[in-house]
């Protein structure tokens, strides 16, 4: 007999500690429901809002033993997990959502285009690149210049470069350190949007209203939402959503970033099979937000309305920004979210306030 829907006062489990985690437990202690938390990082910012935390690393079978014991499902909160830790979830018996298809797939970046082209969600044209000389064969099809990934492992732009020309292909490929990777087509984008939607247990699917996300060093620094956007491109997105959810049998909410070309077409940048940072924005303008949402999937509840109820400037709160949360306080509609984490390092993503406005008639 299946268990879900789960009621309240069963256990989520999380694979992962940091801010998405966190409120994920928030979300999850809403609905009545206690989170368990799987880390290797000491004094992580999720623990600190759930119910108990084994500290382990990911693939340790003793501590993926005790999730087993306490938590009725498992998700996670970012895709690096090792496959061998939902493997090894799955021998004991517990189910992991979304499953290990849509994580291997997130994992490598060339697995997840033939995935998404296969699925009909188009992308930019790529290649596999094992060495220089592929980077100039490729260079000959996709033009120059051209980004060049790390197959896995590459988050906020990390282990990428440009391709300007040929001449530059040995010395790119050093500066990704010789990895395994892809090589991609510039996109001609106009702008860079994201869908997040969610496929409950039953098949059924929601998308959030697209956001309009500004990135800065490859990583997210504003995201505005609802985008003004016509409803045909609304369509498009929702389509492309559907078919990835679909095809992946998926469970849970999922991130998909997106590039909106000049002639309105949308290509998928990539996909993040957890709650995503340009979703931020649902948590105060929406009914019911990415992380409740998720939590309702994984549980097997059914899925909440997506309806927009505000506009939401998110702005991500990045390194030592943290410092000035007095003046954020005192902002009459500036929502905080601070993340409860450590030293603000350079770059970390520390908080974000969503402002909010009325949404347009
Ligand atoms: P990613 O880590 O794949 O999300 O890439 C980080 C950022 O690099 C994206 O948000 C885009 O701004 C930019 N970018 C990624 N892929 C491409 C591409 N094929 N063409 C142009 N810009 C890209």
């Amino acid at each position: 007999m299946s268990i879900f829907p789960l009621p309240p006062g069963s256990t989520i489990g999380v694979l992962g500690g940091g801010q998405l985690g966190r409120m994920l437990a928030m979300a999850a202690a809403r609905l009545g429901f206690d989170t368990v938390i799987l880390t290797p990082e000491a004094g992580a910012c999720a623990s600190r809002v759930a119910a108990r935390t084994i500290a382990a690393a990911y693939d340790d079978p003793e501590g993926l033993d005790t999730l087993a014991q306490f938590a009725d499902v498992v998700t996670f909160e970012f895709e690096n997990v090792p496959a061998a830790a939902v493997e090894g979830l799955a021998a004991l018996g517990v189910e992991t959502a979304p499953g290990p298809l849509a994580l291997a797939i997130a994992q490598d970046r060339v697995d997840e285009k033939i995935f998404l082209n296969a699925s009909g969600a188009p992308t930019v044209d790529f290649a596999a690149i094992d060495s220089a000389e592929d980077i100039l064969a490729a260079l000959d099809r996709l033009g120059a210049p051209a980004l060049l990934k790390t197959r896995r492992e590459g988050y906020d732009g990390k282990g990428q470069t440009w391709v300007e020309s040929h001449a530059d292909a040995a010395a790119a490929f050093e500066r990704i350190g010789r990895a395994p990777a892809i090589l991609e087509a510039r996109a001609d984008f106009v702008r860079e949007l994201s869908v997040i939607a969610a496929r409950g247990r039953d098949g059924d699917i929601v998308a959030y209203p697209l956001g309009e996300n500004h990135h800065e060093g490859g990583v997210l620094r504003r995201t505005s939402a609802p985008a003004e956007v016509s409803a045909a491109l609304t369509a498009q997105a929702q389509t492309i959503a559907a078919r990835i959810l679909t095809k992946l049998d998926y469970v849970g909410v999922i991130g998909i970033e997106l590039f909106e070309l000049k002639d309105g077409q949308l290509l998928v940048n990539e996909i993040a099979p957890r709650v995503h940072n340009t979703g931020h924005w649902t948590l105060d303008g929406c009914e019911v937000d990415q992380f409740e949402q998720h939590i309702r999937a994984v549980a097997g509840w059914p899925l909440g309305p997506v309806t927009p109820l505000a506009h939401v400037e998110m702005e991500n709160l990045l390194g030592s920004e943290i410092e000035a949360w007095p003046t954020l306080a005192r902002e009459a509609q500036a929502r905080v979210w601070f993340y409860g984490k450590g030293r603000p390092r350079p770059g970390r993503k520390m908080g974000h306030v969503n402002r909010l406005r009325p949404l347009k008639d």
